[in-house]
């Protein structure tokens, strides 16, 4: 066999080597990229901005609004510090979670007693049951309640409150850097849990949804009245996670990145594997109060901190997903540059 005859033998062995190398780099990074996708709300929190501290105690900093998704067992309360220390409280769970409220209350505004707003989405005492207490114990400036309760609101006593407003459709609360808008434009639904209305909170450049028990019907009205496009949200996923709520055409309306759901033991099979699956498709990060704990969202200037109790594991998967492409694209480089530069070289 002359020499020219193992030189081109040699030259086809390499060229095929090289092919498979090539194809088994592409296949690789083609699996890499699609299993970032499926985390790709984290990667996009990771990439621009967001902080996730899992397992940390949120501390309050000077010019954030924080928003607390208490863990009230199966039932709503959010807690709401704005950057001009103003305090807001939507929904308070049932009867029996006030001593949960009250202590959390004591913790983050340093045992005081007044409440500037207190907001309640409808009548069923999974959101104005705590609220009882908390109306005789507390100060409560301003209460905002249903615009036609359709049901009995129980031993809640608003003569102690200092003004009660009517949930009309508009900007009820506004502050520095701050806006609750309110969409409840009708005033008679078959279905008590469409009074809630949905609220749009804008802080800072970040959007946050509180929907209640809002069904498809409030959902659907919500769609025609926002006009314009909300690129990018924060939800907190109506009615405990059921199927009367969170449709496509809301999720698609209000793109939510993050997702929170409270929720606790129940009989009703809250959050649904539907609405689940509806939300990871759209891949958004999902929270639940059942097993993160009471999280906390803080939003500035500078994007947004989460604080929860999530399991640390999720956060490891996913920094291993970026570890691992960042390892599969040097290789391509080295695979497909440096052969190519060393051939011509010779
Ligand atoms: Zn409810």
């Amino acid at each position: 066999m002359s020499k020219s005859t193992t030189n081109n033998q040699k030259n086809v062995n390499f060229n095929i080597a090289y092919s498979h190398m090539r194809m088994c780099a592409f296949v690789a990074i083609t699996v890499i990229l699609l299993c970032s996708l499926m985390f790709s709300a984290r990667i996009e929190s990771v990439l621009f901005g967001t902080n996730i501290h899992y397992g940390e105690q949120w501390v309050e900093k000077s010019n954030e609004l924080s928003v607390h998704y208490l863990d009230v067992g199966q039932g709503d309360c959010t807690i709401i510090k704005t950057p001009d220390g103003k305090t807001i409280v939507i929904d308070g769970g049932k009867p029996n979670q006030y001593s949960v409220i009250d202590q959390y209350l004591k913790k983050i505004n340093n045992n005081s007693k007044d409440i500037d707003y207190v907001i309640l989405s409808h009548a069923h005492d999974d959101h104005y049951g705590g609220l009882v207490n908390l109306v005789k114990n507390y100060n409560v400036d301003t209460f905002i309640r249903p615009h036609e309760s359709g049901g009995h609101l129980g031993a809640l006593d608003l003569t102690q409150v200092n003004n009660v407003l009517v949930s009309t459709h508009g900007a009820l609360i506004t502050g520095s850097n701050y806006q609750f808008y309110f969409y409840s434009a009708n005033t008679s639904y078959s279905n008590v849990n469409d009074y809630s209305p949905i609220i749009e909170l804008t802080a800072f450049s970040t959007t946050f949804y509180f929907t209640g028990d809002a069904t498809s019907v409030s959902e659907n009205e919500f769609i025609v009245q926002r006009t314009g496009v909300v690129y990018e949200s924060i939800l907190q996923v109506g009615h405990h996670g059921s199927n009367t709520s969170t449709t496509q055409n809301f999720l698609n309306k209000i793109n939510p990145s993050i997702a929170i759901i409270p929720v606790g033991k129940n009989s009703y099979g809250h959050p649904t594997a539907n609405i689940l699956s509806r939300l990871e498709a759209m891949g958004t990060t999902i929270y639940r109060t059942d097993t993160d704990g009471t999280v906390v969202i803080a939003a500035t200037y500078n994007g947004i901190a989460v604080y929860s109790n999530k399991d640390v594991d999720q956060l490891f998967i996913e920094w291993w997903h970026i570890v691992a492409g960042a390892i599969l694209i040097s290789a391509v480089l080295i695979f497909t540059v440096a052969p190519k530069q060393s051939r011509k070289n010779k």
